[in-house]
């Protein structure tokens, strides 16, 4: 029988994480610190409401307060901004998430850049990203840094290793580039216009699926022995949640592999709490 990859479980890692930031929180509390996250949602986009509450309920469990404004889906640019710099100056609220997609008629980078990047725990404000550049960080952008979290519970060694990201997306894809590059791996970055695609996924030793398209990634696309990770979160045919990376076949071929669910998804969500604690510590 063919062997089968090992399973990075994400609620795994998840879990020794939150339960670390949990007593982080808690020592904060000791000192009198409270610590609180604003969650802004505009409009009724039924996905980012899913992410919103669970993003909410993870607040709950580790001891951070979370305060939720849910604007309506005809609030405007200099509503949403007026409330952006109400929170900016509030003591209670050392996180600001302003969920994305926004509607069509706001900017959304002009609402990040809005955000005090001291209070930017999705680490979106452009002082941010230019600090992923240099590698001196203070946030880093959760999805990325969840990897990383992984990769590193898991002693997968990034040193040297040839490491290719599909998708160079600002939320994702690049920000996992530099990660990768501040570790020593050997990075390469793929999007739609890669010629060749196959014959660079191929080389790698890490692969990054950052795509968006459900089952993109197949089995004769990925290295024997590669660690594969599956950013993707689509529906498929039936409606059911996926990643872009086929399972089934790949996780044959590869060494370690994240599942979707229960992979980065987890991840993504304990990252922002360990940026909110990290804001006030
Ligand atoms: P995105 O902004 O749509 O970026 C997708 C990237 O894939 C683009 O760079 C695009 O290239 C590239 N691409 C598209 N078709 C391709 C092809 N045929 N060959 C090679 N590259 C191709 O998406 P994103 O925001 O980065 O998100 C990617 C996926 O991750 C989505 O499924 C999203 O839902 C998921 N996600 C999951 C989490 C989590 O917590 N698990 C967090 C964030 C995102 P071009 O730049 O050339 O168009």
């Amino acid at each position: 029988m063919k062997r089968m990859a090992e399973i990075i479980s994400g609620k795994v890692v998840s879990a020794a994480k939150r339960e670390e930031i949990k007593k982080r929180v808690a020592t904060l509390k000791a000192k009198g610190k409270d610590v609180g996250l604003a969650v802004i949602i505009v409009g009724n986009n039924s996905a980012s409401r899913v992410y919103v509450n669970n993003k909410k309920k993870a607040c709950e469990e580790v001891g951070i307060k979370s305060f939720e404004y849910a604007l309506p889906e005809e609030t405007t640019q200099d509503e949403l901004l007026a409330l952006i710099e109400k929170l900016n100056k509030s003591g209670a609220v050392n996180g600001i998430l302003c969920q994305l997609p926004l509607p069509s008629h706001i900017d959304e980078q002009a609402i990040i850049n809005a955000i005090d990047p001291a209070k930017d725990v999705d680490a979106f404000h452009p002082f941010n990203v230019g600090h992923i550049m240099i590698g001196d960080y203070t946030f880093l952008p959760c999805t990325p840094a969840g990897i990383m979290e992984m990769l590193k519970y898991y002693n997968i060694d990034v040193k040297g290793k040839k490491c290719v990201v599909i998708g160079r997306s600002n939320i994702v894809g690049k920000p996992m580039s530099m990660l990768l590059l501040k570790e020593n791996g050997t990075v390469e970055i793929c999007h739609s216009r890669t010629e060749k695609l196959k014959e660079e996924t191929l080389s790698a030793d890490i692969l990054v699926a950052a795509v968006g398209k459900a089952y993109f990634v197949t089995a004769d696309m990925v290295k024997d022995g590669a660690v594969v990770i599956d950013v993707g979160m689509n529906r498929n045919e039936e409606g059911k949640l996926c990643g872009d990376v086929c399972f089934d076949e790949v996780e044959k071929k590869a060494s370690y592999i994240t599942p979707v669910p229960g992979g980065v998804g987890p991840m993504t969500i304990t990252m922002l709490l360990e940026n909110t604690v990290r804001a006030v510590e």
